[in-house]
């Protein structure tokens, strides 16, 4: 077996700084993931075809082919195609935790490699330009960091370097500051939250995906397709790593 100096490194490190499981905290001994012990990496519910062809979640025997979902249906996506990695329960949920509420970055490592066996993902990102949801500026200064953008950066990755990242968003209302609000009104402030980066330049002959932590309503993901759209781009997918 052809070790790296990359993997003696690592191998000294887990000496020191015995590894854990993000989900269970037990030890994590294996050399596939860095931080999922080999129970949880089995209990891990990686997607595969049948799909929604829209958010991603799979059908479990009902179909053969990859159509849109109800919930999709009402939806009505400002984007053509969806894809996600993982369901968010069990292992794939404790990951998404880590990242987005822990400060846990050292949990890309193993997105990276999930993303990169997930069948048909890496096909998917072929070629693309990669658009992150972007944060309000208060909620980055708070987070110091944006998950979508991190993730984004996996997805490169995890495609060989064969899709590339731009940040063509910024979101100019803070949605999540106002609870005071109904949910009807946070919906329709939703809508407006997101506007072209002062510096985004549209190629009209490139497709895009717009990549977000997690599919949940969708809204948010439909929120920045409008103004993709708006913008001039005429090829739009969207990608998470996980569905709740
Ligand atoms: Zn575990
Ligand atoms: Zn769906």
């Amino acid at each position: 077996m052809h070790v790296t100096l990359r993997q003696l490194w690592r191998d000294r490190l887990d000496v020191v700084f015995p590894r854990s499981c993000v989900h269970c905290h037990g030890l994590v001994e294996g050399r596939r993931f860095r931080h999922l012990c080999g129970n949880c990496e089995k209990s891990l519910f990686v997607v595969k075809a049948p799909h929604c062809s829209t958010c991603g979640h799979p059908y479990f025997g009902e179909t053969e082919i990859n159509r849109r979902c109800l919930h999709c249906e009402e939806l009505e996506p400002e984007f053509s195609e969806g894809k996600t990695a993982v369901l968010l329960k069990g292992p794939g949920r404790s990951l998404v935790h880590a990242l987005k509420y822990h400060h846990g970055l050292h949990v890309l490592e193993d997105i990276v490699e999930i993303m990169a066996s997930t069948p048909g993902y890496v096909d998917y990102l072929r070629g693309a330009v990669l658009v992150p949801v972007p944060l309000h500026p208060r909620k980055m200064r708070e987070r110091r960091y944006n998950q979508s953008l991190l993730l984004a950066e996996c997805a490169v990755r995890a495609s060989g370097g064969n899709a590339r990242v731009q940040e063509l968003l910024q979101r100019v209302v803070d949605t999540e500051s106002q609870t005071r609000y109904d949910r009807r009104t946070r919906q329709k402030n939703l809508k407006n939250a997101f506007a072209l980066a002062p510096d985004a330049a549209i190629n009209s002959g490139q497709r895009y995906i717009l990549v977000d932590d997690v599919f949940t309503t969708g809204s948010t993901l439909n929120a920045c397709a409008s103004v993709l759209s708006r913008a001039g781009v005429l090829t739009l997918d969207a990608v998470t790593f996980g569905h709740g």
